[in-house]
């Protein structure tokens, strides 16, 4: 016989683990004992030594869905020669610092039991267990127990509470547990928040979305927008209402198979897809989709996830196969999460609102990813990710770090952790950057730390720069934005560097006051070079250009021709007269600061080939030129690198050129557009062998906006894998600034 303490910690807590452990002691009957500690569980178990072992294998592989082991640490003590195994109840300062796990989707079983007509919970929109369900959306405190959740206001009924203390039960310590006898209530509300009488809100709101109405439905972090599909007239009012022209807006599909009628989807998609975050994923549209050309249009993709909510499951069961469900807000402003504010905001734009009363503690949108080179790609992180932790180097003093400005989230760091805000947004919207407050705020109290440094960007007018150099009160350090970008990938795969960077974004502030975006920085969590950029570049009306591409290819020409050669005739909806007074513009240098930024050249090329002049949101341009683009081209165009006082500069001017003349020889824009791919990957290969042979450095790493492009990305890795180097990519963090903040942690908590 031989006693073990065996150590656990990662998220294991509120998932479920302790009845899991207690199962498992009975099965391999050995004797002792579980509990919750500050930092995860603590088992102590007797047992013959081999059994012991087996024990602990199992633990391994069989662990809760929801568990997240981060270490597991086994060792011999004293026997003591228990009877029996019992679960401890643990002091409640001890479960403070463990983790909360983030919101998961409606698991099989309660599945199961939501469509058993016998069960108790038959058809109850808000049926979940230890292993789903709501988690960091209900929290209002820690440690996660019912009281510190917005489950406080709904007592157990003695049914509920059996379960909830039976070590046995599925539903043992599930905080949010509940019943159609105790716990909350679906209601439907016409457009002012007044009730409607309806007998089941439900087949009211399923009645209505046939009817082609438009249903603000609650959901786990927010409320979703949903219309019919298959309806482009419900679309298109949508689009009106909500003021969003182009966008295309997300679908939630009843089950794989019906997704698989909608989109190409293969084994990685499919996985991502069914994860137990349920993301958004982006698939390739199949030709013969039935839904409404408005729902995605000009897009190849479609975004699309699977229910999540038992509520969803409801809803798709029968009269839908597939449902617009867009974030509920208008153009810029945060998703509704609040009842009553959800239907003040959205009061002209929902016909009904399906709501229940549970109320949502922390906004958190949907996260949005795609597949690329045969891994997940996160460009948005938020609702299924948020709050688990990445691992950082080393432990250090608490740091808070801001993010951008634009797809703003935060980092909060605790010793060697770093947990990533759920997506903000845009903070230049007033009620973002109220929410921007309230998730720092939230953040630091379920973590209990306070920081003691706050990461910024360089940039020195962000609204997050002057959060923390005017009101977070703590000492502030200026972190380059092409730094945080490296930083932000080199701490997702748990390396310190150093590493060449390849930082190709929209726009980040340069540390020489210019607007960098196309950069090769050599660098580890500590510090950077900047050991080349792309061409400076007059930017015709600053922030304009972001808005407008064809500011941006007049920009190129100007420098290439000096003027705008005759082959261009027009750019479609631009006026002579504008076109003529932006370029005496930009020749004086006046209103055109210099920019380096790689998104400005792919907005050039778009409107070159005639994509598009003007863009609704950020990275639209670039995003078509990427869809249009034949990937099957593999013929570089010429372009130029030279030598700046040791700076490499990439010189992209032979390329306009050659784009130039081949549209104007008529030469498809998918074989132009493919090309253009091509010749970013190969400058980057060459690029990465010259500083290879500088510093011997063949670690690289790929981050920045540009990078959520997988054909771009696709061809640099192959590119790259045939010169010999090393590839980082993102997978958990976006490459966009939704990642920054966590590289702007890691490089203040190196
Ligand atoms: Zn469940
Ligand atoms: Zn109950
Ligand atoms: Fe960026």
């Amino acid at each position: 016989m031989q006693r073990q303490k065996i150590v656990i910690e990662g998220i294991v807590q509120g998932v479920g683990f302790r009845p899991f452990i207690y199962q498992l002691a009975e099965r391999f009957a050995l004797t002792g004992s579980v509990c919750n500690d500050s930092r995860g569980v603590t088992i102590e178990v007797e047992g013959a030594p081999d059994v012991l072992d087996r024990f602990v294998a199992a633990i391994q592989n069989e662990k809760p869905p929801l568990a997240v082991i981060q270490s597991l640490h086994a060792e011999a003590v004293p026997l003591k020669g228990c009877v029996g195994f019992s679960i401890l109840q643990s002091a409640v300062d001890e479960s403070r610092r463990a983790q909360i796990s983030p919101d998961t989707f409606v698991c099989n079983d309660c599945l199961q039991e939501l469509f058993d007509v016998e069960n108790r919970r038959y058809r109850y929109p808000l049926i979940n267990c230890t292993n789903c369900g709501p988690r960091y959306t209900i929290v209002t405190g820690i440690p996660y127990d019912r009281p510190l959740t917005t489950m406080a206001d709904f007592p157990l009924c003695a049914a509920c509470q059996s379960e909830y203390d039976d070590p046995a039960s599925r539903r043992f310590h599930a905080q949010p547990n509940a019943c159609p006898d105790c716990g909350p209530q679906l209601q439907l509300l016409d457009a002012n928040g007044q009730p409607l009488k309806a007998r089941d809100p439900l087949e009211e709101t399923i009645r209505r979305l046939k009817n082609g109405q438009i249903v603000a439905i609650k959901g786990l972090g927010g409320y979703h927008l949903a219309v019919d599909a298959t309806n482009p007239g419900a679309v298109l009012e949508l689009r009106r209402r909500k003021q969003r022209d182009e966008k295309p807006f997300a679908l939630m599909a009843r089950s794989l198979e019906v997704a698989q009628r909608l989109a190409l989807i293969g084994d990685d998609e499919a996985r991502l897809l069914q994860g137990v975050e349920r993301p958004i994923v982006l698939l390739q549209k199949r030709a013969d989709h039935n839904l409404a050309e408005n729902v995605a249009p000009d897009n190849r993709c479609f975004g699309v996830m699977l229910p999540y909510t038992p509520l969803h499951y409801l809803l798709l069961q029968d009269e839908f196969e597939v449902l617009v469900m867009t974030s509920a807000n208008l153009s810029d402003e945060p998703i509704a999460f609040e009842d009553h504010e959800a239907c003040r905001r959205l009061n002209k734009v929902a016909d009904a609102f399906l709501v229940h009363n549970r109320r949502i503690q922390t906004r958190t949108d949907d996260s949005i990813a795609r597949v690329m080179a045969d891994r997940p790609l996160l460009l948005r992180r938020s609702r299924g990710f948020v709050p688990r932790a990445i691992a950082l180097p080393h432990e250090a003093p608490s740091i808070l770090a801001v993010g951008a400005e634009l797809k703003n989230t935060l980092c909060l760091t605790r010793g060697d952790r770093a947990f990533l805000s759920q997506h903000v947004g845009d903070l230049k919207n007033l009620e973002v950057y109220q929410s921007f407050k309230q998730t720092i705020a939230h953040l630091q109290s379920i973590l209990e730390v306070q920081p003691e440094k706050i990461a910024h960007d360089l940039h020195p007018d962000y609204y997050s720069t002057r959060y923390a150099l005017e009101e977070s009160g703590l000492e502030p350090v200026a972190v380059q934005h092409h730094h945080a970008h490296l930083a932000s990938c080199l701490a997702e795969h748990g390396v310190e560097g150093p590493a060449i960077g390849i930082i190709f974004d929209g726009i980040g502030y340069g540390d020489d006051g210019h607007i960098w975006g196309g950069e090769f920085l050599v660098g580890d969590l500590g510090d950077y070079e900047r050991v080349g950029h792309f061409r400076y570049q007059p930017m015709p009306g600053g922030d304009l250009a972001t808005q407008e591409p064809w500011r941006m290819a007049l920009s190129y020409l100007f420098s290439a021709y000096g003027e705008i050669p005759e082959v261009v005739n027009s750019f479609e909806g631009i006026s002579d007269n504008e076109l003529r007074l932006v370029g005496q513009a930009t020749l004086k240098g006046i209103n055109a600061p210099l920019t380096s930024s790689c998104g400005r050249l792919f907005d050039a090329v778009a409107a070159l080939l005639g994509l598009r002049q003007k863009v609704s949101f950020e990275g639209q341009a670039a995003m078509q030129l990427e869809m249009i683009a034949d990937p099957s081209q593999s013929k570089p165009y010429p372009y130029l690198l030279s030598d700046d006082e040791g700076r490499i500069i990439f010189d992209p001017l032979p390329m306009i050129a050659a784009i130039l003349k081949d549209c104007s020889a008529g030469r498809p824009v998918a074989e132009i557009g493919g090309r253009f791919h091509v010749s970013l990957a190969s400058m980057i290969e060459e690029v990465c062998t010259q500083i290879r042979q500088k510093t011997g450095l063949g670690q690289v790493v790929l981050s920045g906006g540009v990078f959520q492009n997988c054909l771009l990305a696709e061809m640099t890795l192959t590119c790259l894998a045939r010169s010999g180097f090393k590839v980082l990519t993102h997978s958990l963090v976006p490459p966009n600034d939704g990642g920054l903040a966590l590289g702007q942690a890691a490089v203040v908590a190196p």
